[in-house]
């Protein structure tokens, strides 16, 4: 009996990266063959084409023509980096000797000689081995000013810590089998691994600049991003609003007391603008907790279609026929 090499396999979300992926895709292959064939492993990639609309998708075609150990996975539309990721763990279950996953952004942002203490890791028995940062890159200051409290609300709400933490992480494949099991559409890759609870091995590092390209975040796709996270792994802002109504009521029973009092005491309440200034803060108040069961009733509303996750384009021509060919 021939014992079949256990296989590393890479995953790469690739979302309009046409000016890195020429470089980024050998120097990360090349890294990733030193780290896994040190431990007599072999190597795949799963390279996941989020719809880009540039140039990436013939680049992805062609370095997969030029290299068998690359599978080019190519969406129908943009539809974000978290389904990239769950589609790549996706598929590197199917494939037979799948023994670890490292899931590793395209934009060399996330050195890939880290690998190598990653494996490291796993051979000690480690389920989760993670790349943290040390210090951030240089980032925006939209992005600057949100992570910092993001992760602590993040940490206050749900009890998972995850400061610094990003999606440079290599999982054994039982966590990737309990990952792709959990079917939730609000998909926060971070904080589902961290749900988990494995063990794992915290890697440092510093973000290296983006050699090239631009980050494809906008500020308010962040905000939306973050904000999104925190409801699908809380209800807290749900119980933030119980405690809003009975500071309300609080408030409203100690005014409603003193009113009775002055007029009683023979004092005429001259309360007309006390009224109105009341009704515009309660007015307020009903709607915003109103739009927080809204939220979540949306979030519960995209669960329960249940649609996949991500479409992929069937492999046919890269051009449409249209009606005058
Ligand atoms: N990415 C993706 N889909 C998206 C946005 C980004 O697959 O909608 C990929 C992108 O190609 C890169 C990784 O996710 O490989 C990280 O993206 P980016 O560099 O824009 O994010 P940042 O490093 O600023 O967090
Ligand atoms: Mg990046």
């Amino acid at each position: 009996m021939t014992d079949i090499a256990p296989i590393l396999i890479l995953v790469l979300p690739c979302y309009n990266e046409a000016e890195l992926l020429p470089r980024s895709i050998p120097r990360i292959m090349q890294s990733a063959h030193s780290a896994a064939a040190a431990r007599g492993w072999q190597l795949r990639a799963i390279l996941v084409n989020d719809g880009s609309s540039d140039a990436s998708a013939t680049l992805l075609d062609q370095l997969a023509s030029q290299d068998a150990r690359l599978q080019v996975l190519h969406f129908t539309r943009n539809f974000g980096k978290e389904a990239a990721l769950f589609a790549g763990l996706e598929h590197a279950l199917a494939l037979p000797g799948a023994a670890a996953v490292a899931t590793i952004d395209a934009d060399l942002q996330h050195p890939p000689e880290l690998l190598q203490p990653m494996l490291a890791a796993h051979a000690q028995g480690y389920q989760i081995a993670e790349a943290v940062k040390q210090q951030r890159g240089p980032e925006s200051l939209t992005r600057r000013c949100l992570a910092k409290p993001f992760y602590h609300l993040f940490e206050r709400a749900s009890g998972l810590p995850l400061g610094g933490h990003t999606d440079y992480k290599l999982l054994d494949i039982r966590v990737v089998h309990q990952l792709v099991g959990m079917r939730e559409r609000g998909r926060f890759y971070r904080g589902l691994v961290a749900w988990l609870g494995h063990a794992s091995v915290h890697i440092p590092f510093d973000v290296p600049p983006r050699p090239g390209g631009r980050s494809q975040w906008s500020r308010l796709g962040l905000v939306r991003y973050a904000w999104g996270n925190l409801l699908t792994f809380s209800t807290i802002p749900l119980r933030a609003v119980t405690w809003l109504g009975v500071l309300g009521l609080a408030v409203g029973a100690a005014g409603g007391l003193k009113s009775l009092w002055d007029y009683f005491s023979g004092r005429a309440s001259t309360g007309f603008t006390t009224v109105i200034l009341l009704q515009i803060l309660f007015g307020g108040l009903i709607l915003i907790a109103l739009g927080l069961i809204g939220q979540y009733l949306g979030r519960i509303y995209e669960e329960i279609k249940a649609r996949p996750h991500y479409a992929l384009r069937a492999s046919a021509p890269s051009r449409l026929p249209t009606p005058h060919d």
